[in-house]
Formats: structure tokens, sequence, C-alpha cells
């Protein structure tokens, strides 16, 4: 087969893993605009130091032996498959990183034979590249669950990230739809990971490259089984604590294959869902929040209509108004419409004068949002008091709440 034929099939393959962050975007521009949104081929991911680098996302090959209910390159459906040998893949890369198309490689596959096969080729292309190309570029490489601990440790010297996809959140569901796969079998590859980041991390650096330097992710489809945010959260959670992953991604369901195991959507695939377990995963990455304060057994599933920051904080009036002038970082980290950078302005500014609106403005205070929530030197004495039921309305999208602000001309009612 010719390359460039394999180069559509595997790239258009590679599309469903959407551990980059542009893989979901398809969009054209119109003649006269610029640039393309593509959903296959070359996605752009950021590296640890903030930089956004574009990376060749492609299989290695989607012949698989196993037969996943949720995925496109499964056994049972009738797909051109191709498979690229390891040398292809390295020329293709060396070329593309040389005409300036991309700054790195994100190398995926599909199991062939057998994971320790896979993991073979995958590993050899990471270690020419490295070795005999002496490529710098990025890369991340898929970790084959069943794979060996040797090869697995030679892709975490090659690679700049590597992933597990721990596919659906329980190890039931997962059986269900993917009857070869189980959790023992991605939980091995990512403790193994992990261990080995421990012991070859940064203070081994004197003694030979480093392991791992951009860590660990993971994806999950959400949609696909019956678990609810609570549990998928608290998985999360679990990866970011124990595994230390970088990044969990979500990937709401959407239908590929005709399969009577996979639930039938009668709506569009759960995109709000997935945007809303995004944000509450931020929470508990940037804002210090537990899965169990964001969530609980009596609310097991994220509003659809209001980011989890503001559902928590309706649910909490007792915190609330919060004092700005007064209050620890902490909490005031927890006032929606507040960012990192925001607080931490705040925590120094306050030190030299009173805070007023204008001021919290400037400082990146999304003042629509945050000013049901804090109490400052502009906020009348008698409002310290949060009234969930009255300013839930008032924060939905306009379209939603289809009302102006109730509190426009009443005691509440405060600059913007
Ligand atoms: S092992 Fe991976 S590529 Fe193969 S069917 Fe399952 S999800 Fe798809």
């Amino acid at each position: 087969m010719d390359i460039r034929e394999k180069l559509r099939i595997l790239s258009a393959a590679a599309k469903y893993d959407v551990s980059c962050s542009s893989s979901g975007s398809n969009r054209c521009t119109p003649p006269g605009g610029l640039g393309d949104a593509c959903s296959a081929g070359i996605c752009h991911t950021w590296a640890a130091d903030g930089r956004c680098v574009s990376l060749l996302k492609v299989l290695l090959s989607n012949a698989c032996k196993y037969d996943c209910a949720y995925c496109a390159n499964r056994r049972s459906n009738d797909i051109p498959r191709a498979t690229f040998t390891p040398k292809e893949l390295i020329d293709l890369t060396v070329e593309f990183y040389r005409r300036n198309y991309i700054e790195g490689l994100f190398l995926s596959s599909a199991v062939i034979k057998n994971p320790d096969y896979t993991m073979e080729l995958l590993v050899k292309v990471a270690k020419e590249l490295r070795t005999v190309h002496r490529f710098g570029g990025y890369i991340h490489l898929k970790a084959i669950p069943g794979a060996s601990p040797r090869l697995l440790t030679e892709a975490g010297f090659y690679a700049d990230r590597s992933s597990v996809n721990i596919e659906v959140p329980s190890d039931k569901s997962l059986q269900y739809l993917a009857p070869e796969k189980n959790f023992a079998s991605i939980y091995a590859p990512m403790n193994f990971l992990a261990e080995r980041k421990l012991e070859y991390g940064p203070t081994a650096r004197l003694r030979g490259p480093s392991f791992l330097p951009a860590g660990q992710s993971t994806q999950m489809i959400v949609g696909a089984s019956g678990e609810s945010d609570y549990q998928i959260l608290s998985l999360s959670s679990g990866f970011y604590n124990r595994q230390k992953l970088k990044r969990v991604y979500y990937s709401g369901y959407v239908p590929i294959n005709a399969d009577k195991r996979l639930p039938v959507l009668t709506t569009k695939p759960p995109l709000a869902r997935e945007h809303r377990l995004y944000q509450a995963d931020w929470l508990m990455r940037f804002y210090n929040f537990r899965y169990d304060e964001i969530l609980d057994e009596a609310h097991p599933n994220l509003d659809l209509e209001l980011d989890p920051k503001i559902g928590w904080a309706l649910r909490h009036p007792e915190f609330f108004p919060v004092d700005i002038q007064h209050a620890d970082y902490e909490a005031i980290l927890r006032v929606p419409g507040i960012g990192v950078k925001s607080a931490q302005l705040i925590v120094s500014g306050r030190r030299f004068s009173k805070l007023r609106l204008e001021q919290l403005k400037k400082m990146g205070v999304v003042l629509k949002r945050a000013k049901y929530f804090i109490y400052h030197p502009d906020t009348p004495a008698s409002l310290r008091r949060l009234y969930p039921e009255m300013v839930r309305p008032l924060l939905l999208p306009r379209s939603k709440s289809g009302q102006l602000d109730l509190f426009a001309g009443s005691p509440l009612a405060l600059p913007a």
C-alpha cells in the first residue's frame, strides 16, 4: 500500500484518541480566513513549559486483534486496514519535522498479534528517532496493556509522555464492552511507569536520560456506560493522587458501531457533560477541591447548566460571602469568578489598600459572577448572606434564565 494511503487511514483512525487537546475540532475556514482545525492528522498539545506544540498524530496500525464494542478499529469492523513499518513512520516524522509541519509525534496503535509485539514496534520508532536521528522533539507514546516491563521501561526513556487509556470508568463496564481487557491489565503498566518515574526521577538525571519528563495521561469515554460523574471524578482523583497522572481526558461517547451493548443516543453526544467534567477536573487540579466536595452520593451528577464551582458555592451558602479583605487565599480561590491569578493578586494587593470593585476588575475578577459571593468595602453591610434560590437563576445562561438581573434596582444590586 502507498505510504500516503497508509497515512490517510492511520491518521484518521487516531482521531478518536483525545489525549491531544485539539483533536475534537473539525473546522474549515471560509476563503480569506486563516487556519483550519482538522480532527485528524496534526494536532496540538501543551508542553510542560506552556508552549503549544504540533504533533503528527497517527496509529502504527489499525489492524486490531481485539474487539472492543466502542472502537472503530475493532476486529469485527469491515474497514480498510493498514500498518506502518517503523522505518516508514520514522521517515515521515523526520521529513515532516524538517519541513516544519510538526514539532513532535503522538504515536498509538491497535494491538497487532500481541501486546509485546506491538509495544516492541512502538519502542523501536521512538528509540531510532532519539538515537539514530537524534530527534529532540516531543514524543507521546502509548503503552499497550500487557506489554512487558522491559519494553515499558525502554519506552519511558525515549518518550516525553506515555498514556494507557482506562477506556471506561469501571472494571465491570470495561469487561462488558471490551472482554479482552480489564482494569488490572490497565493499572499494571500505569503503576509500573509511575514507580519507574519515581525511581528514575529528576534526581536521576545526573546518571542518564530522564524518564517520561512529561509524565502520564489517560483517557476515558463518558456516556458509553452508566457510571455517574461522582464515580468518574473519584476515579480521576485516584489517578492524580496515586499514579500521579498529569492529565485525565474525557471523551463524550460518540456512537461509531451498531452494538447492542452500547446505548442508543437520542440526542447529540454528551459534549456538555464532557465540558463540565473538564471544569470539575480543573477544580481538583488547580483549586484544591476534593472530588467528594464537588459531588457526593446525594448529588452524583454535575449540573449541566452551571459550572461546578458555582454549583458547589450554591450548595454551601454558609461559606459566603467571602471577605475579600481578610479571608485566606484558599477561601478566595473558592469564589466563582475568581481564578488562581486573581486570587494571588488579591492577597498581595490588599496589603497596601482596601480593594474596591474597580481594582478587583483590573485583577481579572469576573464580577458578574463573583459579586454574589464576596464581601468588600463596596458591599452594603446588610448583604452578608447568600440566597442560592435567588442567585441561581441569575447565573444561568441568558437563554435558560429568560430574564434580566432580578436584583437590578433591589438592595441586592451590586455594581457589575
Ligand atoms: S484494543 Fe484499542 S484499537 Fe483494539 S479494539 Fe480495543 S480500543 Fe480499539
